[in-house]
């Protein structure tokens, strides 16, 4: 069945602690034509706690630079920024990616980042993405990295992100938000238009995602992998099994309706287009040396 990956990272540097050769934007494809991916969303990352991250612009640079093999697949930019240390920088950033019609959504890195939701630099954001129709993402639950500390920059509960959508912005609320997935489907029902996605699912999240699914509805639920921290095998295994009782167009719906419907609703250039393909240059990365399968998630 076609698919739309919501939720992917990619960096060229060699990652230790995950089943994939490596995290090139190369290798993801080949996993995307093994599994029917038409179109994957790869995110900016942006980890003050770390110093780490890749930026929008370089993002887009591996998009724009990557050879297609096939003009059926398709690489997409949800954009983002540091709200503790370059908030300007990063909201100037997207304000030209979203002038030049480069962005598909903003990922907001709650939990990494200290952000006050309520504030100014916040109510920049939410104009930029309502001028532009674009939807927002927001890291939930669990961060990784840190086995001492599971939540970086504190907790941020389903319920706080609640107001935000008040006047109709799309939302995405990710990783089931565990351990708050009740909470969540509490708020996912309320709000037609808050979302949550699959990505870095285990196996043993299947009754998780069958309860979500049983509460909210396959129209609320978008298939993301999380590459490369969960294989694509995996993110699988977790939606068939989750939907053994329903239908094949409810499948359909969360493998592919529901995130076609929410980030290619509105003309969009398309970004990934026949390009040389992008050569492996050495250049530093996503991550520092001491990166492990905890650092990966985001
Ligand atoms: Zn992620």
């Amino acid at each position: 069945m076609i698919k739309i990956d919501i939720h992917a990272h990619v960096t060229n540097r060699p990652v230790e602690g995950i089943t994939y050769k490596d995290a090139t934007i190369k290798t993801l494809e080949q996993e995307m034509i093994k599994h029917h991916v038409e179109k994957t969303v790869l995110l900016a990352t942006y980890f003050p706690h770390k110093g780490t991250g890749i930026s929008n612009f370089r993002m887009l640079d591996w998009i724009k630079n990557y050879n297609l093999e096939t003009p059926f697949h398709e690489f997409l930019l949800f954009g983002s920024l540091d709200f503790e240390k370059y908030f300007y920088q990063g909201y100037n950033e997207l304000e030209e990616l979203a002038e030049r019609n480069e962005l598909s959504g903003i990922k907001i890195y709650t939990s990494y980042q200290h952000i006050d939701l309520h504030g100014e630099n916040f109510k920049q954001v939410l104009k930029l993405t309502e001028k532009y129709n674009l939807p927002l993402m927001f890291h939930m639950g669990y961060t990784h990295g840190r086995k001492d500390n599971r939540f970086i920059a504190g907790e941020v509960k389903p319920s706080e992100l609640e107001f935000i959508a008040q006047n109709g912005q799309k939302m995405i609320l990710c990783h089931l938000a565990r351990p708050f997935t009740e909470e969540l489907i509490e708020v996912v029902k309320r709000n037609k238009t808050i979302y949550a996605d699959s990505s870095a699912l285990l196996k043993s999240h299947v009754d998780l995602t069958k309860e979500f699914l049983n509460e909210c509805g396959p129209e609320k639920l978008l298939f993301g992998t999380d590459f490369p921290v969960e294989t694509y095998e995996d993110s699988i295994f977790v939606i068939e099994n989750a939907m053994k009782d329903f239908s094949e167009k409810d499948k359909k719906q969360v493998y592919y309706k529901n995130a076609k419907k929410l980030i290619l609703s509105n003309e969009r250039k398309r970004i990934s287009p026949l390009y040389s393909y992008y050569d492996d240059c050495g250049c530093s990365s996503w991550y520092e040396a001491y990166d492990s399968y905890e650092d990966f998630c985001s």
